[in-house]
């Protein structure tokens, strides 16, 4: 039985450029190589959970232009529900510019949230109906936080499983932590968000402890090729990371949001949920880019036996 998630995050366009040099200011430098791809942290946890399993109803804002077909083209290729993709009748679909120095691999990005910075508090109503039936919600901070905590707020009160990524990194009210069933930052995100530096899993224990002092029920910090920290009330575990030669690690975590929500879902317990995120994300480094790299459940399944 494919489980109900409802997803509320961004969409963004991917516009990656490479060159020999990044650009300095006022120089124009002759580029190598230029790619077009749909992005956002939302849009990547959509995919990553479709593709394992799950039956995602994507919510989100695009704009009435060219960017906006891009998002609606390819969730329908997905076989994602695009229902509650909304459209903003003034602002653009969001963007990121990427460029990428191809000797160094280093990289410049500056994205524009765009439409999806603008999702209405009415919007949010319009899924109410769907946030109940769904078997977890999910949710990051890449939208504006109006909309976050006002959807967080509609899955509580229906006794919905709240899941945070609390990426990209802004300070969260402790309000709304204490509303938060699963939070899944990464190192960095529970580091700042705890005031805890964390370099191995004591320290994320001790980070662990901050969150469920705030409120929060349960902590998952990834931790790249560490795998996962686990924490729920009374028990921790640490989740091993699965071996693969990594090519390319960006997206990761999108990756094991969307594993594991699938696994939480169809009705695995936390640590097997996270067991399940760790497979999608060790799966999604072994190939280049973000949605493209989201490996299909009959991928994951042939790994993890
Ligand atoms: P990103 O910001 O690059 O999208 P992230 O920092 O949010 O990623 P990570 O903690 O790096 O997320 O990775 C999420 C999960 O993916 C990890 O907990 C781990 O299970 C898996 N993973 C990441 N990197 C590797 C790796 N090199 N090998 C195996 N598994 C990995």
């Amino acid at each position: 039985m494919q489980p109900n998630i409802v997803i509320l995050g961004s969409f963004v366009v991917d516009l990656m450029g490479r060159a020999h040099h990044l650009p300095k200011p006022g120089e124009t430098v002759k580029g190598s190589m230029f790619k077009l791809g749909p992005g956002g942290k939302g849009s990547n946890q959509g995919v990553a959970a479709n593709r394992a399993g799950a039956n995602v109803t994507m919510v989100t804002k695009i704009g009435n232009d060219l960017f906006g077909k891009v998002a609606t083209d390819f969730f329908e290729k997905e076989g994602m529900d695009t229902s509650y993709v909304f459209q903003d009748k003034e602002i653009e679909t969001g963007t990121a510019l990427i460029l990428v120095d191809e000797n160094t691999s280093q990289n410049s990005i500056l994205v524009t949230s765009g439409a999806c910075g603008n999702i209405k508090n009415e919007e949010i109503l319009k899924c109410e109906d769907k946030i109940k039936e769904a078997k977890v919600f999910l949710t990051q901070l890449e939208t504006n936080l109006d909309a976050v905590e006002f959807a967080i707020d509609i899955a509580k009160k229906n006794n919905i499983t709240t899941v945070l990524n609390p990426a990209p990194i802004q300070p969260i009210s402790d309000e709304l932590l204490s509303k938060i069933d699963i939070i899944t930052p990464n190192e960095v995100e529970a580091s700042i968000l705890t005031g805890v530096e964390i370099k191995d899993m004591d320290d994320a224990r001790k980070s662990a402890d901050i969150f469920i002092e705030k409120g929060v029920t349960n902590v998952i910090i990834t931790m790249g090729n560490q795998g996962a920290y686990v924490r729920c009330k009374d028990e921790e575990r640490i989740i091993p990371r699965y071996n693969v030669d990594a090519i390319d690690t960006t997206g990761a975590g999108d990756a094991f949001n969307g594993g594991f929500v699938t696994a939480l879902g169809e009705g695995k317990g936390i640590f097997e949920a996270a067991k399940f995120g760790n497979a999608v994300g060790a799966l999604s480094v072994t190939k280049i880019g973000t949605a493209p790299a989201m490996p299909t459940r009959e991928t994951i399944n042939n790994f993890i036996i």
